[in-house]
């Protein structure tokens, strides 16, 4: 999960301070509540299924 500015779409530093999670854009030199924060959900590419691999089924038997 990346978390991105919603004004500069940078990623933004995470900041850990008493317990609460704040996010910090270098880019903008501020502060970006965790209600603006945008997250990208990092998923696994689509399309991606494994080939049909022959199946040695010819196997001495
Ligand atoms: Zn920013």
């Amino acid at each position: 999960m990346m978390h991105l500015c919603p004004d500069c779409q940078q990623p933004l530093e995470l900041l850990m301070a008493c317990g609460c999670r704040d996010y910090f854009c270098n880019q903008c030199q501020q502060l970006v509540s965790k209600g603006r924060v945008k997250r990208l959900a990092s998923r696994p590419i689509d399309g991606q299924t494994p080939a049909n691999q022959p199946s040695s089924s010819a196997t001495g038997h």
